[in-house]
């Protein structure tokens, strides 16, 4: 794939997926047109010898292998990302009519920076569980992709102070507009049908029985700045991540084992069934190196890299960094610290992937938070504490992290999709 198209195909990837399923579905299709074939937690993994394949759970994670041994104990070099961005759910009773409109009642998912989400084009989208008319329950994706949600803010003359000290309410000021009425009753689930119908005629829905459905920003991804060097997009954190690693992976060669691991509710804690808290990655492992005494030798093997967006210093409020440590757009990844282990690098994995960069001709930059600011985690210490592997910790640097429209850099993107396939690759490895 040359550079323009890596992009490309990386703002297409933005915009088809608005909730971490769509994002796992598109990259289950990435993968299958790739050569990686499916497998099922559920079944039996006898067969499964070298060769690629991927697995998901919950429909919003996913594992993606490429194996030259299976059953061997020479370790596993693994790239880790998150599927799930901050972002407003709506909630189980999804509409209330008030003072002439059908407002969306929306729950507050995530560190979500709140203020930009007021005065946005807003689609709907997520999974949606029904009941069939013969009587089976089907799980189905939805993406609205025109705006049927807006936010209005408040105007300024009824907020004098709105400039200097305006607060969000969750409870109060989210609810979003979804259409005038003079009713006093809306029936939501009426909507979702029709939806579902429209994107399969021949489905015939009983009744819903739930949902999990997000508001997403309808504003398409662009290219933007004088000679189009950043990339504008609602969930780079950590999207651009998940689509590097697939890419990486994708293009790397077929000698070690290696794999990706995708996790949702990262946003969250990490703390669920699909989540990097979880089993999953543990449960892949041990399936693949069939007996305990195997997995804790290939694990001393193995090594993963955790990839989830850093913040770029921002000239605006450069103060809000480290003075020495002020990572620049399209200036490479960045190296995550944090001694007190909200990040998972040490000094030997950072000295490995700086072998990596060196080797690739890499620019690589080191981030550590203020002493007198906290700091961020990722699920890089989460993964390294659950299995015991070694972990780097990095990211490409952005602006207005967890905003509805985030920032980064092209050359970032393309340079992470070097260093992640570098390290797949690397030849000389020490353990
Ligand atoms: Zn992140």
């Amino acid at each position: 794939m040359t550079m323009n198209e890596q992009i490309k195909n990386l703002l297409g990837f933005l915009a088809k997926s608005p909730t971490p399923f769509h994002a796992v579905e598109n990259i289950a299709i990435r993968l299958e047109s790739a050569g990686f074939e499916r497998l099922e937690e559920a079944k039996a993994w006898n067969t499964v010898q070298s060769g690629n394949y991927y697995v998901t759970r919950n429909d919003s994670s996913l594992i993606a292998m490429r194996l030259e041994q299976v059953g061997g104990d020479t370790g596993f070099r693994i790239v880790g990302a998150h599927t799930d961005s901050p972002c407003l759910k709506v909630k189980p009773q999804a509409t209330q009519c008030r003072d002439g409109y059908v407002m969306l009642a929306v729950e507050v998912y995530g560190g979500a920076l709140l203020n930009p989400w007021f005065d946005r084009d807003l689609g709907l989208a997520g999974r949606i569980n029904i009941k069939t008319l013969s009587g089976s329950i089907q799980s189905r994706l939805l993406r609205i992709n025109h705006p049927v949600a807006f936010i209005p803010s408040l105007a300024i003359h009824l907020d004098r102070n709105a400039n200097e000290d305006r607060s969000i309410n969750r409870q109060k000021h989210l609810p979003a507009v979804l259409m005038r009425t003079n009713e006093d009753q809306h029936d939501f689930a009426d909507i979702l049908k029709n939806w579902l119908v429209r994107d399969d005629p021949e489905l015939e829905i009983d009744h819903i029985l739930s949902f999990e459905l997000s508001l997403f920003d309808c504003q398409p991804p662009a290219l933007i700045g004088l000679h189009g060097e950043f990339i504008a997009s609602a969930r780079l954190d950590n999207l651009l991540s998940c689509h590097a690693a697939t890419e990486a992976l994708i293009a790397s060669k077929n000698d070690v084992n290696k794999l990706i691991v995708l996790n949702d509710h990262e946003e969250v804690g990490s703390a669920s069934m699909s989540g990097a808290a979880g089993p999953f990655l543990e449960s892949v492992l041990s399936r693949l190196c069939k007996d305990n005494e195997i997995l804790t030798r290939s694990l001393q093997h193995s090594m993963l890299v955790s990839a989830d967006n850093a913040h770029a210093v921002h000239p605006n409020y450069a103060d809000r960094h480290e003075p020495d440590h002020r990572p620049l757009i399209n200036t490479g990844p960045v190296i995550k610290i944090n001694h007190n282990q909200n990040y998972a690098t040490n000094s030997e994995s950072e000295a490995l992937l700086r072998v990596v960069c060196e080797a690739n001709d890499i620019n690589v930059q080191s981030f550590v938070t203020r002493s007198d600011l906290g700091c961020g985690s990722t699920i890089g210490p989460i993964t390294a504490t659950r299995i015991g592997v070694r972990t780097v910790d990095i990211g490409v640097p952005q602006l207005g992290m967890h905003s509805i429209r985030e920032l980064a850099g092209v050359q970032d993107q393309i340079d992470l999709v070097h260093v992640l396939r570098g390290f797949f690759d690397h030849a000389n490895w020490p353990f």
